[in-house]
């Protein structure tokens, strides 16, 4: 059965990671219905072949509901991890010294293997290790090529395998580990959308997997290293979307150097017109609790207010007790703050000045003309996808309804800021493009008989890159007579 859900009014978009809570195609399209706009396959946990029916359900929904769907596949990255220990832990005592090294006996209260030799020859006396999510601390002393001395500063209990965070030097690493190379490999070969890196540190490391992707999914660029933020603004423009992963980033600096971070990511990816999504712990409670903390929803409610593309939620959607009350609150904190007639002031904080191009001065014109004849909505026509995503970054009042011929573009716009993208024949003329604008406005509930709309497209038709007509469209309600 088909029962096409409505467009979402909520302009800022859901990106609900999916695990063991939440793979069923019956769950899947309860949290879709909910308000998840998008979703993340995190290829940290599982093996391939466990996704591929995850993949198959989500597309389902797309017959179902009528609509595109949005798969992010996530990659690892270069997580470092420390070796194993006898009887799986030990305890480490603050102040006492501790080594790293390349033994694979197993580790006691005095050394641990650290299968990673790339660390060996990048650490630096005074660097700092950081174990199990920076809960123990280690200040490195002496290293050599097989052995790290340090010195343990903050102690506590230590488990195999636990994850470990170097912040303060650059490692050589590949920015995609064999693994990585495989799952991205699948995730292309799956068709997914976007493909998300972990712990980017150059640009050099989006050149390497956009080569690897050969453009057949967007690339997505996980800011959780200090190195990135170093570099941001080459980082962000050599990707198509960027994640503020406050989780490893948070591990990495002190944690109240993430806030102003975040504003400073999400500003320069809204300058640069790429999506931003703002991840990790926002409803952390929620994997107990059917309610959140009133500060989770606080933070929640900040992002939008940054004028973020997306929010998301991990464990919460992916492992916990409560994954669609998860996505039902974010909605609802999506809806209650674009409610507040403050918002579009506050989200305009940050100024975005179009670029000297035909594509940002109708882009800016459109989100201006909609506010001075009341318009409904803007409808965009687009192959590539990049007029909606310049129209996008002007965040204009109303919502953007893109028309493509492309059912890759319509899938990957998931991602952007009020937009509602629909697959369809590409159109031949003027009279067919104003033709099409009316009835996909009418049928989809955007705009209603007696509106105004805005449509922008390229003349000559299905020339990609020449977007130069903004046409305001007057909608008297019989343009759907002839269409049954
Ligand atoms: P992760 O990334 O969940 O894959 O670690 C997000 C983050 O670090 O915040
Ligand atoms: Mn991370």
């Amino acid at each position: 059965m088909t029962t096409a859900i409505a467009p979402r009014s909520r302009k800022v978009r859901v990106l609900a990671t999916l695990g063991p809570a939440s793979n069923t195609p019956e769950m899947i399209a309860t949290l879709f219905q909910a308000g998840a706009d998008a979703f993340r396959i995190n290829m940290s946990h599982g093996d391939q072949q466990s996704k591929v029916a995850v993949i198959q359900a989500i597309r389902g929904l797309e017959k179902q509901f009528q609509r595109p769907t949005t798969i992010l596949a996530d990659l690892q990255g270069p997580k470092l991890r420390v070796g194993k220990f006898e009887g799986g832990r030990t305890v480490l005592e603050s102040g006492s010294t501790f080594v790293l090294d390349r033994d694979e006996t197993p580790g006691d209260a005095t050394r641990v293997e650290l299968p990673h030799k790339e660390i060996f020859a990048a650490i630096e006396p005074g660097a700092r290790l950081l174990l199990d999510d920076g809960k123990l601390v280690l200040r490195v002393t002496d290293h050599g090529p097989e052995r790290i001395e340090t010195m343990v500063e903050v102690g506590g209990a230590l488990s195999n395998n636990k994850g470990l965070n170097v912040p303060d030097v650059v490692l050589p690493m590949a920015a995609l580990t064999e693994k990585d190379r495989s799952d991205l490999a699948f995730a292309v070969e799956q068709g997914v959308d976007w493909i998300a890196l972990s712990f980017v540190q150059r640009p050099e490391d989006l050149a390497e997997a956009r080569k690897l992707i050969g453009g057949k999914a967007a690339l997505l660029a996980k800011i959780e290293k200090p190195a990135a933020i170093d570099r941001l603004e080459e980082i962000v423009e050599m990707c198509d979307g960027v994640m503020v992963a406050r989780g490893d980033l948070g591990v990495e600096l002190p944690p109240q150097t993430v806030p102003p971070l975040q504003k400073r990511i999400v500003e320069t990816s809204r300058r640069l017109g790429r999506p931003v999504v703002v991840a990790t712990q926002m409803l952390e409670s929620m994997i107990q609790s059917p309610s959140p903390t009133r500060a989770e929803v606080s933070d929640v409610a900040t992002a939008i207010y940054d004028g973020a593309d997306a929010i998301m939620l991990s464990a919460e959607s992916a492992a916990g007790a409560w994954p669609v009350e998860s996505v039902a609150m974010m909605n609802a904190i999506g809806i209650s703050v674009e409610g507040d007639p403050m918002h579009g002031d506050r989200i305009h904080f940050t100024v975005t000045r179009p670029d000297p191009t035909t594509a940002d001065a109708l882009s800016e014109a459109a989100k201006q003309i909609a506010r001075t004849v009341s318009a409904t909505a803007i409808i965009c026509f687009t192959t590539s996808g990049s007029t909606a995503r310049r129209i996008a970054r002007e965040r204009p009042s109303v919502p953007l309804l893109v028309l493509t011929p492309s059912k890759d573009t319509a899938r990957r716009l998931g991602l952007l800021w009020g937009t509602h993208a629909v697959h369809t024949r590409d159109v031949e003329s003027f009279e067919d493009m104003v033709g099409k604008a009316k009835r996909m406005a009418l049928r989809t509930g955007i705009a209603h008989a007696g509106d105004r709309v805005i449509v922008m497209a390229g003349v000559p038709f299905r020339t990609p890159g020449s977007t130069n007509v903004l046409h305001v469209v007057h909608i008297t309600g019989d343009e759907l007579r002839d269409y049954v």
